[in-house]
């Protein structure tokens, strides 16, 4: 079945092709090295972690400290309606200089 597409044996980055490898795009004229996409893909998700400042390995998927430097965790954070993530130490004082304030 791969051999009647193209002959080639190897992807562009020298990976045996298999049929276990090997995603044939719709129409079966293209195809593609599953584990180039793989690490494309790992490497786009890590670059994009990087860029917002997440490190891997936090479930929930936010930076170690907030903004004012208070360590995050899971029981720390508060999620709002919006689905924003908020430092519940923050936000209590945030919270308390708004009452004080008024
Ligand atoms: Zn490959
Ligand atoms: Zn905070």
């Amino acid at each position: 079945m791969v051999s009647q597409m193209t002959t080639e044996t190897h992807c562009r980055n020298g990976h045996r092709r298999t049929d276990a490898n090997t995603y044939t795009y719709p129409g079966g004229l293209r195809w593609t090295c599953k584990t180039c996409q793989k690490k494309t893909h790992l490497a786009y998700k890590k670059e994009r972690h990087e860029a917002r400042g997440w490190t891997a390995g936090q479930p929930w998927g936010g930076p170690r400290v907030c903004r004012n430097g208070h360590r995050r965790t899971k029981a720390s954070t508060y999620t709002s309606p919006s689905g924003q993530k908020q430092c519940h130490t923050c936000k209590l004082t945030t919270d308390n200089l708004y009452n004080q304030t008024r």
